[in-house]
């Protein structure tokens, strides 16, 4: 147990809380006195998740976060299990392989955009919606990616959908601030997580020799538990006048 419970009564909702930067976020605000709700659609996995964690403080609830009434229902859910919304972590995505502009799927395009993009957007709404009607001065972040900056190697559909979460982050960050709601971003760069192995088509081993050895900073290896702690920060009191920020976790990559 930490020594200081930094979410100490807080509520929140993690969406892709199944796996990867979610699950490390889940594992940290409960550790740190937080009710979670892990939204996702991997059922199993998400029971297991909340199985191994162990603790009356965390539930799982599926929601699809392209539909708009599975995310408005879950966000009601937290409420009714938990009493309130205190943190919205919008953090569900997907990466397709890289495909060329010139062979460009635009079903692909579509779906990369409602998952990473709409989804953001309707977490952002719905949690802002609660946070309003009973004026909680809640945290709301959304996991971009370095992407959101710059054009690396991801397939266009991607890197659009990620510069836009950053759109949708200071437009809601301009608009909620009256409200004393703070939305924030948080750009990571490569993690071997299971949307990254799939989408390269390599082992966590493989994803880790290759793109994440190419980091800038040198000597440390990018985790989810990295993300889920700059996560915790911007949730937490700790960064009370923190807003419309995007938080690069990159090893500097993106400002050099
Ligand atoms: P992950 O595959 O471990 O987790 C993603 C989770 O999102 C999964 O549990 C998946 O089931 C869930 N999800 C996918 N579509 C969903 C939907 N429609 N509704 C609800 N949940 C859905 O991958 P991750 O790397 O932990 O990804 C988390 C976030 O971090 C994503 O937004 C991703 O774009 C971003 N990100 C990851 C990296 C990286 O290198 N891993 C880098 C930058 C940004």
């Amino acid at each position: 147990m930490a020594n200081k419970l930094r979410l100490e009564g807080k509520v929140a909702v993690i969406t892709g809380g199944a796996s990867g930067i979610g699950e490390a976020a889940a594992r940290l605000f409960v550790e740190h006195g937080a009710h979670v709700v892990i939204a996702d659609i991997q059922d199993e996995l998400a029971l297991q998740v909340v199985s191994s964690i162990g603790s009356d403080n965390v539930c799982y609830r599926r929601c699809d976060v392209t539909d708009e009434k599975q995310v408005d229902e879950t966000v009601a859910f937290a409420v009714q299990q938990y009493g309130t919304l205190d943190i919205m972590f919008s953090n569900a995505g997907i990466l397709n392989p890289f495909e060329s502009i010139l062979e460009m799927d635009m079903t692909v395009f579509d779906r990369t955009m409602a998952v990473n993009t709409r989804g953001a957007a309707l977490a952002v709404k719905h949690a802002a919606k609660v946070m309003v009607a009973n004026k909680i001065r809640g945290s709301i972040i959304c996991t971009a990616s370095v992407e959101s900056i710059l054009a690396g190697a991801a397939p266009l559909g991607y890197i659009a959908s990620k510069h836009a979460v950053l759109g949708v982050v200071k437009a809601a960050a301009r608009e909620l601030g009256q409200h004393g709601i703070r939305v924030n971003c948080i750009s990571p760069f490569g993690i071997a997580t299971p949307m990254v192995c799939k989408s390269f088509g390599a082992d966590a081993a493989a994803i880790e020799a290759t793109i994440c050895g190419n980091a800038n900073l040198k000597g440390v290896s990018l985790t989810t538990m990295h993300i889920a702690e700059a996560a915790l920060f911007l949730a937490s009191d700790e960064s009370a006048y923190i807003s419309a920020q995007n938080l690069a976790i990159d090893g500097g990559l993106s400002s050099i």
